[in-house]
């Protein structure tokens, strides 16, 4: 088609005189009438009929106005209009864009030109998309994610409700924002552009930062993100998913801090202890030249709290002296609870080692004065090992080293500090391969017992035998008890052992018996250590080998040193109560050494009193011993115990132990301990020579 502008003016003369205004109006798609003033119509297209039917011309403005939504109001907008296009709703539900034009023709009555276009799709499609867009921005809100739209600028151009109440702005703040600007660390930012460029090519993803709000705080986010693009298939920008996953973040910091620290102090653990000590030892490879060491605690009296008072009270015990640790430290400084009552420090960048030597006294000093637990006031001290470390340490090295140290300052005696040096090493190495030695001992069934006999003093006559045990070992023969036992004790190898010295006692007992005739009085003293009595299945092992065995429960003592009953009286009287329950004899050995507080003396179910050798070896020269030895005996008599005196090695200390009263004696004067072989020789010899060695004793006393 050619446009107008290319026709010639007389061309275009011509056309006008052709085409009369009426048929241009005629062929409008738009519904057009002219009103002349009060009304009137004095033209209407065929467009206008399609659209409205036939309408008189008569006042065709007022029955226009009773087709549409606005009744009246559409005469007053008709009126006012002046060019301007209305859209305006018919009764019908139709849509017209209505526009009315005052015409003013010379010498002819003032008109408007009135021009009503169906726009009935045209606002169907625009309000259908409206809802679209109404449902898409709902939906977009219940999300529980935030939901950010970007440019190719990284400029906000749609946020969700939920990432307002996420970040704290509101929609308004956020549209036009940079969204870089939102992310916490300058490094975060760079990444979520490195992504979004990423994203322009096409390629999305997911990372975790760090969401700066409003307020400063920091949400932790999870972001996936897709690119944009345009009609043309040009990048447009991005749509960011954001998650919150703070509360997952802070559930991960809280499992990675209870997996760093001790639940009951919040003091750090081993874990992360070696942590710090592995991070100061690789300093000092590098070259910093800080002293450090690390101390290492034990306290003396924790168990006896623990087991009188209870685990409550212990671990009070122990949040308290975390507390005193944390008051004297530098922030430098770590303490650790490495588990039990074992605590460790690292103290980093000491001006001297006399520093460490002064904040252990002062530690030690500090925690000796009491404790308030549950109302009671309640006493400890520490020992203290130290190790000093270098580049070349190890972590475990520096521990071990320091415990080692330890426990040299625990054997000197209660709240000493000791610094480690090499030849503790040396002698931790030897028992560490003493123990493994011991373990294969006891695979290879190295033990075996020895049988010391214990006479009645008066008589002579033989009573019954102690055994006592021994190691038989490859190389060095027979190794004595006090040699290994402790160590035993140490890593509870020594349930092991005592089961089998019980079962092995019992046994040969029962073998004496059976091949010797009158010796059925006999009985047998079996030792019990500290870690065996207070062994939870011990009855039920004890009453196992007595079934097994066929022994009588009352040919069997048991002897417990002094000291232990006396320092776990509570747990040691239940148990001697439950043993004598049994039926064994119970036995109170080395008797003297271990304070024992007469008010306790008389509750305990024991029949034996067995005074310790230091007091008779000298009972003879020393006025003092002597008169110990005699108490003894007399508070025995009081309390219906008897008395057995152990090392008795002359024939004056039997004598004097005679005259004192004392009833039972065990020493080299009768026998060293022997083998079950000798031992039998003994039974033998010692009973067929009974009777006239008891009348030639009798004889010689009353003389
Ligand atoms: P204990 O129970 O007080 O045993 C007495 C110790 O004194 C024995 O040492 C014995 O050989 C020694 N002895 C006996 N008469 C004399 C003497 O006239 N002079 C001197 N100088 N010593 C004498 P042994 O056999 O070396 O045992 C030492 C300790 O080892 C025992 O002291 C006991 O506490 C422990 N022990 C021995 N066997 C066992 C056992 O099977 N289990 C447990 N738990 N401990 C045991
Ligand atoms: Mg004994
Ligand atoms: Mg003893």
């Amino acid at each position: 088609m050619r446009m107008i502008a290319e026709l010639s003016p007389s061309a275009i003369t011509r056309l006008s005189s052709e085409i009369s205004v009426e048929a241009v109006l005629q062929s409008s798609p738009d519904g057009i009438a002219i009103i002349v003033r009060g009304g009137d119509a004095v033209f209407v297209n065929q467009s206008f009929a399609a659209l409205f039917g036939e309408l008189p011309s008569d006042q065709i403005l007022w029955s226009l106005s009773k087709r549409f939504k606005a009744g009246d109001s559409f005469l007053v907008q008709m009126e006012n209009s002046d060019g301007v296009s209305k859209e305006m709703e018919l009764l019908d539900g139709r849509w017209m864009e209505v526009t009315a034009k005052p015409i003013r023709v010379e010498d002819g009555p003032d008109s408007t030109l009135l021009v009503l276009r169906d726009i009935t799709s045209t606002v169907r499609a625009l309000k259908e998309n409206e809802i679209r867009e109404r449902r898409l921005r709902d939906l977009l809100s219940t999300m529980s994610d935030g939901l950010v739209q970007t440019d190719v600028n990284e400029a906000i151009v749609f946020v969700n409700e939920p990432f307002c109440v996420m970040s704290g702005y509101s929609q308004q703040e956020l549209i036009g924002k940079i969204a870089t600007e939102l992310f916490f660390e300058e490094e975060d930012s760079r990444m979520v552009s490195k992504t979004n460029r990423l994203r322009k090519k096409g390629i999305s993803g997911q990372y975790e930062t760090a969401l700066k709000t409003k307020d400063g705080s920091r949400i932790h986010v999870i972001i996936g993100g897709t690119p944009t693009f345009d009609l043309e298939g040009e990048f447009s920008g991005t749509i960011g998913v954001f998650t919150d996953i703070t509360g997952r973040k802070m559930a991960e910091e809280q499992l990675l801090h209870d997996a760093l620290h001790d639940s009951l102090t919040g003091l750090a653990n081993r874990s992360l202890f070696m942590e710090h000590l592995k991070l100061t030892i690789k300093s000092r490879k590098r070259g910093n030249k800080g002293l450090f060491a690390v101390l290492f605690f034990d306290f003396d009296r924790f168990k006896v709290v623990n087991d009188s008072l209870g685990h409550a009270a212990g671990d009070e015990l122990l949040k308290q002296i975390a507390a005193r640790f944390e008051a004297n430290l530098r922030p430098g400084d770590l303490v650790a609870r490495l588990g039990g009552d074992e605590f460790t420090i690292l103290l980093n960048d000491l001006a001297s080692e006399q520093a460490a030597f002064l904040l252990a006294e002062r530690l030690q000093e500090d925690l000796k004065r009491p404790f308030d637990i549950q109302g009671r006031e309640i006493f400890t001290s520490a020992s203290i090992g130290i190790s000093f470390g270098t580049a070349s340490s190890t972590a475990d090295e520096l521990i071990r080293d320091a415990d080692i140290a330890m426990y040299r300052a625990k054997s000197k005696g209660k709240s000493r500090f000791q610094l480690f040096d090499k030849e503790m090493h040396e002698s931790a190495i030897k028992r560490l391969q003493l123990e493994t030695e011991l373990r294969q001992a006891l695979k290879r069934k190295e033990f075996c017992l020895f049988y010391q006999p214990i006479v009645d003093i008066n008589t002579r006559a033989l009573s019954g035998f102690e055994a006592l045990v021994r190691w038989n070992h490859p190389q060095k023969g027979f190794v004595p008890p006090d040699e290994f036992i402790p160590v035993l004790e140490e890593n509870n190898l020594i349930l092991t052992l005592g089961k089998w010295v019980f079962q092995e006692g019992c046994r040969q007992l029962m073998e004496w018996r059976r091949q010797i005739d009158g010796s059925d009085h006999l009985q047998m003293s079996i030792n019990l250590s500290v870690k065996e009595f207070s062994q939870l299945n011990l009855i039920e092992q004890i009453s196992e080998t007595l079934a097994q065995t066929g022994v009588d429960p009352g040919s069997i003592k048991i002897e417990i040193t002094e000291s232990h009953v006396m320092e776990n009286t509570g747990s040691a009287v239940s148990m001697m109560e439950r043993l004598r329950g049994l039926g064994l004899e119970l036995s109170l050995d080395d008797f003297g050494t271990g304070y024992s507080s007469l008010s306790y003396l008389h509750q305990l179910p024991v029949k034996f009193l067995k005074i310790d050798r230091s007091f008779i070896g000298r009972i003879t020269e020393n006025a003092e011993k002597r008169e110990i030895v005699h108490t003894i005996v007399r508070l025995a008599q009081n309390l219906k115990m008897q008395v057995v005196a152990e090392g008795v090695e002359t024939e004056e200390q039997l004598e004097e132990l005679r005259r004192q009263g004392c009833e039972f004696g065990q020493g080299y004067l009768f026998s060293r301990p022997m083998d079950a072989v000798a031992a039998s020789r003994y039974i033998e010899q010692s009973l067929s020579n009974d009777g006239s060695d008891r009348t030639k004793e009798i004889v010689a006393v009353r003389l």
